[in-house]
């Protein structure tokens, strides 16, 4: 019998027991960044989040095909028609080839996913490398008379689309609220009316990035990449379409339109969005000087930051909200969200503690039952780190000898806390991976404890109190047990 979960589908406005097209298989796109400048706390959330997504499908036992998108043709402002190529304007500030900005670009973000323990998606393509894709869909469009021609570019009939479907049943929106929303044509344009969205764009002299095409030498609409690559790497009809919230609408609109206009159905059977990271309240905007990019998080270098914070610290901040309610980032925030990681991890390590008994006085299936529920109910992990949280308490009492376990449910204690900790909310025990961290000072700090223990047996309390100091000097907590001697990095 295939796992049970259900995900909450923004197009049905409801949680929907998940059911693959193909069975044991699921394909899932989400679209990826645009890559003209630093990765920032803005990509945490999305990437986290269908990490997250992608993991608990693999732990379920599901061959997933993870298409993970790159935007490098250059992103345009508002509706893609109008504004300056982001990627050209640096190249041109920089005096470099827009694709070294874009290279450049793609390794500082797959860097920082790496370190937030984003797993890697199974094809990461790049728009620039799927412009024939992209031409074929736009034709295809063309040929089922939902797209015209106009002055060498090509744009999506707004209007004529929606006499035979819904613009707009993503966002909720009807076609008389979007035309209140959307400026006039001043008379120079191109479209035959405001809301149209170009397809394929006629390049103006001055843009650098350019490919030849039936209509003009020009570029793809903002929106064409992700109906051409989801459809190439996942077939017509694919399981997941996700991605943040902000691009519901105009981008995920007009993707459905793109595909339900060019192959008479939507391909996303589900679409996951996730909500937004607010900053002390406000959104994060580069004219709000609240723009915090992950390397400055990193290293803790911007004015709003009172520290650096770990990037397991970020990930775990995010994994305690649910990726469908707002998350507002604070120092106050981020530094329970420390806190409350290294408890979590101390809590595991002092796992490895407990002695078993001959008895259990509490049952390890009841976290897996709790995991495995909160999981299953459209990814709540926020409960999952709660029930973890419990379950940190109950070892604590199991070393105070308030509590014990038989051997073998120490084990699926330990697989348990395992598979939901490390697998599917994906954290990383940092105090273990950092270079400053445990692993490098053990071979010291034992040898000095073991020094100490002589120092002791002779009755050197002197020496010992030394070892003991000189250890806490240098950050290592040691606390003697009846049992033998437990130390820290503090
Ligand atoms: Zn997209």
């Amino acid at each position: 019998m295939e796992p049970q979960f259900s995900l909450y589908n923004t197009l049905s406005r409801r949680k929907e027991v998940f059911e693959p097209l193909t069975e044991g298989r699921v394909g899932m796109y989400v679209c990826g960044p645009t890559v003209y400048g630093d990765p920032h706390l803005g990509h945490a959330r999305p990437a986290v989040t269908f990490d997250l997504l992608f993991r608990y499908l693999r732990s379920l036992g599901y061959k997933v095909r993870y298409v993970r998108n790159i935007t490098d043709v250059g992103h345009l402002e508002q509706d893609a028609d109008e504004g300056e190529d982001k990627i050209a304007k640096k190249a041109r500030l920089e005096q470099l080839e827009p694709m070294e900005v874009a290279h450049y670009y793609t390794e500082r973000y797959r860097n920082a996913m790496t370190q937030l323990g984003v797993l890697s998606p199974s094809i990461e393509p790049h728009a620039s490398g799927h412009i024939i894709e992209q031409i074929e869909f736009v034709k295809r469009i063309l040929e089922e008379g939902f797209a015209y021609i106009s002055n060498g570019s090509v744009y999506f009939d707004v209007e004529k689309y929606n006499q035979q479907h819904h613009y707009g049943c993503l966002s909720g929106r009807n076609l008389d609220d979007i035309v209140l929303g959307t400026r006039e044509l001043d008379g120079q344009s191109d479209k035959h009316n405001s809301f149209d969205f170009a397809l394929w764009k006629k390049a103006s002299p001055e843009h650098i990035m350019r490919w030849p095409s039936p209509w003009s030498d020009g570029f793809p609409g903002w929106h064409m990449e992700c109906s051409a690559m989801s459809t190439k790497y996942l077939g017509e009809r694919f399981d997941i379409h996700g991605g943040g919230m902000d691009l519901m609408f105009p981008h995920h609109e007009c993707e459905i339109a793109q595909s339900t206009a060019a192959l008479g159905h939507d391909s996303a059977r589900y679409w996951v969005h996730n909500n937004m990271i607010t900053i002390n309240g406000q959104k994060m905007g580069k004219s709000l000087g609240n723009f915090i990019t992950l390397e400055e998080l990193f290293t803790g270098s911007h004015k709003m930051l009172a520290q650096a914070y770990t990037p397991m610290t970020i990930r775990f901040f995010v994994l305690q909200a649910h990726y469908r309610s707002t998350l507002d980032f604070s120092n106050e925030a981020l530094q329970a969200a420390e806190k409350g990681l290294d408890r979590l991890m101390k809590g595991i390590e002092a796992l490895g503690k407990i002695k078993p008994a001959a008895t259990s006085t509490v049952n390890p299936a009841e976290l897996e039952r709790r995991c495995a529920e909160a999981m299953a109910d459209d990814l709540n992990s926020p409960m999952v780190i709660s029930a973890l949280f419990d379950w940190v308490r109950t070892i604590n009492s199991a070393i105070e000898g308030k509590e014990s376990f038989t051997a073998e449910d120490l084990e699926a204690l330990k697989a348990t806390i395992h598979r939901y900790a490390f697998e599917v909310l994906g954290l990383q025990d940092e105090r273990t991976t950092a270079t400053t961290g445990r692993d490098r000072v053990t071979p010291l700090v034992e040898m000095l404890l073991e020094e100490r223990l002589k120092a002791r047996a002779a009755k050197d309390w002197a020496a010992s109190d030394r070892i003991r100091d000189g250890l806490a000097a240098a950050g290592i907590r040691v606390k003697d047990r009846k049992d033998g001697t437990d130390w820290e990095l503090e």
